[in-house]
C-alpha cells in the first residue's frame, strides 16, 4: 500500500472563520474586556481563565445550553466545504487530524453540524464537561503539553504532535498543515522540506513568517491561503 499524506488542521480561524472563545465573550460577556483593559490574552492559567469566562457567562444570565447553541452557530472559513468535499472524495490518500487548544465539545459540534466529521481520523484537543452547577467547563487533555517555553500557558501543538506521530512517522510521505495563529509556529518549525504549511493570509502566523522573519526557521514549503479553495487547488497536485 502506498503511503498516505497526513493533513493537520488548526481549528479556530482555520476550520471555523473566527476564534470561538473570543467571539463568545463578545456575545455573552463583553464586560470582561473592561475588566481586562481590552486584552484577554491572559499569559498565565489559560484554562482557568477560560473557565472564568464560562462562569461569567452564567453570571450574566446565560446557560450551558446557550453555550452549546453558540457552538452550533459557528461558521466555516470561506470555501472550506470545497476543501472537505475534495478530501472526502480522496480520503484513501489522506489521514486527517485536528490539533487545537480548544475543547472537544465545540470541535465535535462544528464538525457534525457542517457534516464534515467523516473527513477526520483524530481530534487532538482539550476536554470539556458540564459541571454540577450546570456550567460549561474545560480541562487540560494533558498538562505536559503546556510545558513549552514558547507556547506556555497554551497547549503546545509540537509536544502534542510528537506524541501522536511517534512510531508512525514512516506511515506518511508528506505532511500538510493549515493554521493561522502564533501557536501554529512551534509545530510549523518541526516540519521538513518535503512538507507544506498553509498560513492564513494576514493572520498571526503569516505575520510571524513574512513580517518578523520567522520564515528563516521554516524548512517546509509555505503556501499562504485566503480560503479553502486555495488549499484545495494546491493539494490536488499530490
Ligand atoms: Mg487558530
Ligand atoms: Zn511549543
Amino acid at each position: 500500500m502506498s503511503k498516505r499524506h497526513l493533513f493537520v488542521f488548526d481549528f479556530d480561524q482555520t476550520i471555523i472563520d473566527l476564534d470561538s472563545e473570543f467571539a463568545m465573550v463578545e456575545k455573552y460577556a463583553p464586560d470582561l474586556y473592561k475588566e481586562y483593559n481590552g486584552d484577554l490574552c491572559v499569559k498565565d492559567h489559560w484554562i482557568e481563565f477560560n473557565n472564568y469566562i464560562y462562569t461569567r457567562i452564567v453570571q450574566n444570565g446565560y446557560t450551558y445550553e446557550d453555550v452549546i447553541k453558540f457552538f452550533h452557530s459557528l461558521k466555516l472559513s470561506p470555501n472550506m466545504e470545497e476543501l472537505f468535499d475534495y478530501i472526502r472524495k480522496n480520503k484513501e490518500k489522506y489521514e486527517v487530524i485536528i490539533i487545537t487548544g480548544n475543547n472537544e465539545q465545540v470541535v465535535n459540534i462544528v464538525l457534525s453540524s457542517h457534516k464534515i466529521r467523516d473527513c477526520f481520523d483524530h481530534i487532538l484537543c482539550n476536554k470539556s464537561i458540564r459541571d454540577k452547577k450546570n456550567i460549561f467547563k474545560i480541562t487540560s487533555v494533558n498538562e505536559k503539553y503546556e510545558h513549552c517555553e514558547v507556547d506556555r500557558p497554551f497547549l503546545c501543538k509540537s509536544l502534542f504532535f510528537e506524541d501522536f506521530i511517534k512510531d508512525k512517522i514512516d506511515k506518511y510521505d508528506k505532511i500538510f498543515y493549515a493554521g493561522d495563529g502564533t501557536n501554529d509556529f512551534c509545530l510549523s518549525k518541526k516540519l521538513g522540506k518535503n512538507d507544506v504549511i498553509f498560513p492564513r493570509v494576514n493572520y498571526s502566523l503569516y505575520k510571524i513568517l513574512f513580517e518578523k522573519d520567522g520564515k528563516k526557521e521554516i524548512k517546509a514549503e509555505i503556501i499562504p491561503w485566503n480560503n479553502g479553495k486555495d488549499i484545495c487547488e494546491y493539494i490536488k497536485k499530490y
